[in-house]
């Protein structure tokens, strides 16, 4: 599927029967996914980003691009595994994350054939861990990463609201995301 599409199809999904009353906005993804080596998933949008209608612009954003900016990671992408923001930032039903995860799978298929030499996908928490062990199969842990191939890796880190409220764990999310970006 095209992504112009694909992103059409988002906007005008009513899968979720919960969500669509707590949405405004279906959340798009920040970044070019054809410009990109490194891809970031995290699980659902909050208050902020349901406003604004784009992933990670609130205070997670803020940490997300700190983490970014140290790296000098020019080019990424921002997802989420589930796109509608859910009222509480609770964690979405495992029937919610079913509905949305062939959007993200579309955009991880884009991701891994874009032509760049390297992939490097990285889940922003345990909830984002759930949604990439149902596209890829993969046992997804914290501080854990799993090679593909030798051009593919996936790893996960803590979510940056974690970090947020544990501001002594922002050393260790940073040094994992700068391994993973020299493994390959
Ligand atoms: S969370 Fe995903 S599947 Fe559910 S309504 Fe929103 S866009 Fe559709």
């Amino acid at each position: 599927m095209e992504l112009d599409n694909l992103y059409k199809k988002i906007l005008e999904c009513r899968k979720c029967p919960r969500l669509i009353n707590t949405r405004k906005n279906p959340v798009m993804p920040r970044g070019i996914l054809e410009n990109t080596e490194v891809m970031f998933v995290g699980m659902n949008p909050g208050k902020v980003e349901n406003n604004t209608g784009i992933a990670f612009t609130g205070k997670s954003g803020k940490l997300l691009n700190t983490i970014i900016d140290t790296l000098r990671i020019e080019n990424y992408f921002i997802t989420n595994v589930c796109r509608c923001w859910n009222g509480d930032n609770s964690p979405n039903t495992d029937a919610e994350i079913n509905n949305c995860i062939p959007y993200l799978k579309v955009e991880i298929s884009h991701f891994l054939n874009n032509g760049k030499n390297r992939h490097i996908i990285i889940c922003l928490g345990k909830q984002a861990d759930l949604g990439l062990e149902k596209v890829l199969k993969l046992k997804m842990e914290t501080f854990k990463y799993h090679i593909l191939d030798k051009n593919t890796i996936v790893g996960s880190i803590q979510h940056p609201a974690f970090i947020l409220r544990n501001p002594g764990s922002f050393r260790k999310n940073l040094e994992f995301v700068r391994y993973l970006l020299q493994l390959i």
